[in-house]
């Protein structure tokens, strides 16, 4: 059977959209990840819990725009402040306190960053540490998981997806640029590291310790649905790196202000030397930041001397919209609130009921899933045993989990995108029902796809 005929039948005008949209647009989307088979559905407004599309169709979302949405779409006093700051000032390229203030509370709630800077976007909040850190080192090398994704710029868009050829050994993995327009000379800045694998982690960071900057990793590998840590691989990671003299940056852009109030850095004990978030962090609307200790964000400082070029002996960071005021106004209220109410309880409950009861319903269909997931973040893998190494999760039948989510999608419920190396959330709006109801809707989508 088709799987998506039910949601092109109660799609027509997303349909017709979508052909609008290709004309002016690659793939219709703004972004190549929302493109699907056979085509987006658009969406016209968003609350609470719920977005529906142009043709009137309402949807539980899981999606949460891919990890910010924390608070629910919408939130009152979110967007008041929003409005607020709408009315007061746009763009100045002055400061306006409202981003410092951002800044402090960034730097209030999370344990390892003493300083901060702003950017726009993970993708610059990567590619600015990734500066500061070869400036603080004076060393070029990076080292970051195959399969791991931080961030849209050539510096760390390697080994992201390539086939197995490619990626070479998995003990040793080649590194390998995603897609085209990456040039060779930038691939030789980044080595890979096989995730949860000490024994060769070490050794891929030894032979080039004298070359490497930085390590930079999701804390969990939510870039490859929800790969979790094992057996000690933080821990270990962190002694490493600060043996061998290698700054440890923790992508938090996934994670941050969402694992807790300290980020995963709190949550699991375990203080990176430097930082990037964004998503969670701005509720809804962009904002993004990198940081860590003062020593080493100091390196962006240009020295206090006669030098005559002291740009030239620092880190640059710059970008007209960095600390957007509005942005800061919306990240601003959303941390206050993430800090004073029992959201982390409550989006986490929400989680284990969801992410239990996709296993519960999967194991009772039959359909060989394995659910992992930590905190209000998971993903269901479409195969029997939970990934430990990356390429595990190569297991998971990629068919299977775009077909289930078509037909959950067609019942009403967004589990993430059709993608398995995606990941879906929970958000401080649902409710128990909610989450019962969405497992109803799973469970018949488990059973409509093959198995
Ligand atoms: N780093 C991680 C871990 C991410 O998951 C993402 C985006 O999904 C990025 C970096 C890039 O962030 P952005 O899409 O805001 O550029």
């Amino acid at each position: 059977p088709d799987h998506a005929t039910a949601l092109r039948e109660m799609t027509p005008q997303s349909e017709r959209f979508h052909e609008r949209a290709r004309r002016i647009t690659p793939l219709g989307v703004e972004s190549n990840v929302r493109s699907f088979d056979p085509y987006p559905f658009y969406i016209d407004r968003a609350s609470g819990s719920y977005v529906t599309d142009i043709d009137d169709n309402r949807y539980l979302d899981f999606l949460l725009a891919l990890g910010p949405i924390v608070l629910g779409h919408n939130h009152p006093e979110v967007q008041a402040a929003v409005k607020q700051q709408v009315d007061r000032a746009d763009l100045t390229a002055t400061p306006q306190p409202i981003a410092i203030e951002f800044m402090e509370k960034v730097a209030e709630m999370t344990p390892s960053i003493e300083q901060v800077r702003l950017a726009n976007s993970g993708s610059e909040a990567t590619m600015h540490a990734l500066r500061v850190a070869r400036s603080y080192t004076g060393k070029d090398l990076i080292a970051k998981p195959e399969g791991g994704y931080a961030g849209a710029h050539d510096y760390a868009l390697m080994s992201v997806y390539a086939d197995e050829e490619a990626l070479g050994p998995k003990e040793r993995p080649n590194t390998v640029p995603f897609g085209t327009g990456i040039p060779d000379a930038i691939r030789d800045t980044v080595v890979a590291i096989p995730f949860n694998d000490k024994e060769h982690t070490e050794a891929v960071l030894r032979e080039h310790a004298e070359d490497l900057a930085a390590v930079i990793i999701e804390p969990v590998m939510f870039s490859a649905g929800c790969l979790k840590p094992r057996d000690g691989y933080h821990e270990f990671l962190r002694d490493l790196t600060e043996e061998l003299g290698i700054v440890l940056i923790w992508d938090e852009v996934m994670t941050g202000f969402r694992l807790g109030p300290g980020s995963a850095q709190g949550r699991f004990g375990i203080e990176p030397d430097m930082t990037t978030f964004a998503k969670a962090a701005g509720g809804g609307y962009q904002i993004a930041g990198f940081g860590g200790s003062r020593e080493i964000m100091s390196e962006i400082v240009p020295p206090d001397s006669d030098d005559e070029e002291p740009w030239n002996t620092t880190a640059f960071h710059g970008g007209t919209y960095n600390g957007h005021p509005v942005s800061c106004a919306a990240g601003l209220r959303t941390l206050e609130i993430l800090s004073s109410e029992d959201v982390y309880d409550h989006i986490d409950r929400m989680g284990e009921l969801l992410f239990e009861g996709l296993q519960e319903v999967a194991d009772d269909v039959g359909v060989p899933a394995t659910v992992e997931y930590v905190g209000s973040m998971g993903q269901v893998y479409m195969t029997d045993e939970a990934p430990y190494h990356y390429r595990d999760t190569w297991a998971a039948n990629v068919d299977r989990f775009a077909d289930w989510w078509l037909e959950a999608a067609a019942g009403g419920v967004l589990f993430g995108n059709p993608m398995q190396s995606e990941r879906f959330f929970t958000t401080y709006t649902h409710t128990e029902s909610e989450i019962e109801a969405a497992l109803e809707v799973a469970e018949d989508a488990f059973k409509a796809v093959d198995h």
